[in-house]
């Protein structure tokens, strides 16, 4: 069901201003960190609640704080991912624009956690008001001093940085950003290092998703306990699902985890639209695997979803009703896998293009029957052969389209043209 605990003062305009923030028992949780907690307690809260990273992958994050070697000479850092570009996606950026200092509060709980005295969020380049936004609500912490030298007189020290990227999804990738915010082009590393060990210049880094973060004040506010009886066993708190596509009443909404599909669709997003037939979803951004209708009633949480053959990832769910045509959906998706593919690996910087080609050729009415087993193949050659995930990610919906709706495939080399005709995400 809809639970709003992230979003409990999203439509708060004053909410963006520290003072707002504060009289509702805002920096509170931050202050009992500083004064009651030792930080290996603030790592044990987090681990109880169960919470999970929220950027796609789903790793337990105390267990990720917990990864940081606590002997190490070197400075530590605290990165926060808010360089959101997953396709359907778009929650990050109303956390930071509505609720600044929520996340500037995880971030703060999160650097004192592990041990850091530099924060840095790294906010994708056509993010301006999210980052102005965020720019301003640091600039309100620094000046209460809740940021800066002898934090309220506890003695940590904690400076956090604002640094906008240059717009590309392979920055959302943890290396990639790394490399990025070190001033070299956003490429992947090869792992190990873990950034745990060897992040940010060489030193012990934790980069955490913005609605992760975001989650941590009201953890130590409330209790971890209180956190994982939130949920499912297993997925615990609430995720920001964003609704798009063919349904009423597109958004983001947030959701206990667990909460059918169904119900996102259908009671929040109003169904499909013009009483079209639902055909197909997306369930957790560009990324994923495609749910068919007899799916609708999977739980929103990880494990429900893998079972029914997807995964939650970033919590973009796309919608798609009867008359999409879905070999223009590969297209399209195809041309962002190969657009934002950073060229560091053969398979990847090759494969995305042929993928694309040959997609297009079929959609142009130029197909040939072979085509669908050499777009099978292709995936086969990138899928697993890459350094980074955009390659596994970018076969997902070829292989998923061709599996799912191979006579359209077929339709369109034999006619030359759609069996369908709704032009879906159509900007390329
Ligand atoms: Fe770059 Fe693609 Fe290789 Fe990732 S898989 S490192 S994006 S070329």
């Amino acid at each position: 069901m809809e639970k709003k605990i992230l979003f409990a003062n999203i439509d708060d305009p004053g909410q963006p201003e520290i003072d707002t923030y504060i009289s509702k028992g805002g920096y509170e949780s931050f202050k009992k960190v500083l004064k009651e907690m030792k930080p290996e307690e603030v790592i044990e809260e987090v681990k109880k609640s169960g919470l999970r990273g929220r950027g796609g992958a789903g790793f337990p994050a105390g267990m990720k704080w917990s990864f940081v070697p606590k002997d190490s000479p070197k400075p530590k850092y605290l990165v926060c991912n808010g360089d959101e570009s997953e396709p359907g996606t778009c929650k990050d950026r109303v956390l930071m624009e509505h609720d600044p200092h929520l996340v500037v509060e995880g971030m703060a709980i999160a650097a004192y956690a592990i041990g850091a005295n530099h924060a840095f969020i790294y906010i994708r380049g056509e993010f301006d008001h999210p980052a102005n936004q965020m720019r301003k609500a640091i600039g309100q912490a620094y000046d209460k001093g809740y940021l800066g030298k002898n934090i309220l007189g506890t003695g940590y020290d904690l400076e956090m940085i604002v640094h906008t990227g240059g717009g590309a999804y392979i920055c959302g990738e943890e290396t990639a950003l790394l490399n990025s915010l070190e001033g070299k082009p956003g490429q992947t590393r090869i792992r190990p290092p873990f950034p745990a060990v060897e992040g940010l210049y060489a030193c012990p880094t934790v980069v955490n998703n913005v609605e992760t973060l975001s989650n941590v004040s009201l953890i130590i506010k409330n209790g971890g306990e209180w956190y994982a009886s939130i949920g499912t066993e297993k997925s615990t708190g609430t995720r920001i699902f964003c609704l798009s596509g063919h349904v009423k009443n597109p958004g983001n909404y947030e959701l206990e985890l667990g909460t059918p599909l169904s119900y996102l669709i259908n009671d929040l997003g109003g169904r499909v639209i013009d009483g079209k037939k639902l055909k197909a979803i997306i369930p957790g951004g560009s990324s994923t695997p495609i749910l068919l209708p007899d799916k609708i009633d999977t739980p929103l949480d990880f494990e429900s979803i893998a079972q029914a053959g997807s995964m939650l990832g970033s919590g973009g769910v796309i919608v798609m009703h009867e008359d999409t045509d879905m070999v223009w959906v590969a297209r399209t998706l195809a041309h962002f896998y190969m657009h934002e593919s950073c060229g560091e690996c053969t398979p990847c910087r090759q494969g995305t293009k042929w993928i694309y080609d040959i997609l297009s050729r079929i959609t142009f009415g130029e197909g040939k029957m072979d085509d669908i087993d050499l777009l099978l193949d292709l995936c086969d050659n990138i899928d697993g052969k890459t350094i980074c995930p955009l390659g596994d990610a970018a076969v997902i919906p070829i292989r998923s389209t061709i599996n799912l709706f191979r006579n359209e495939y077929e339709y369109y080399i034999k006619t030359g043209k759609p069996l369908v005709n709704n032009k879906f995400m159509s900007f390329v």
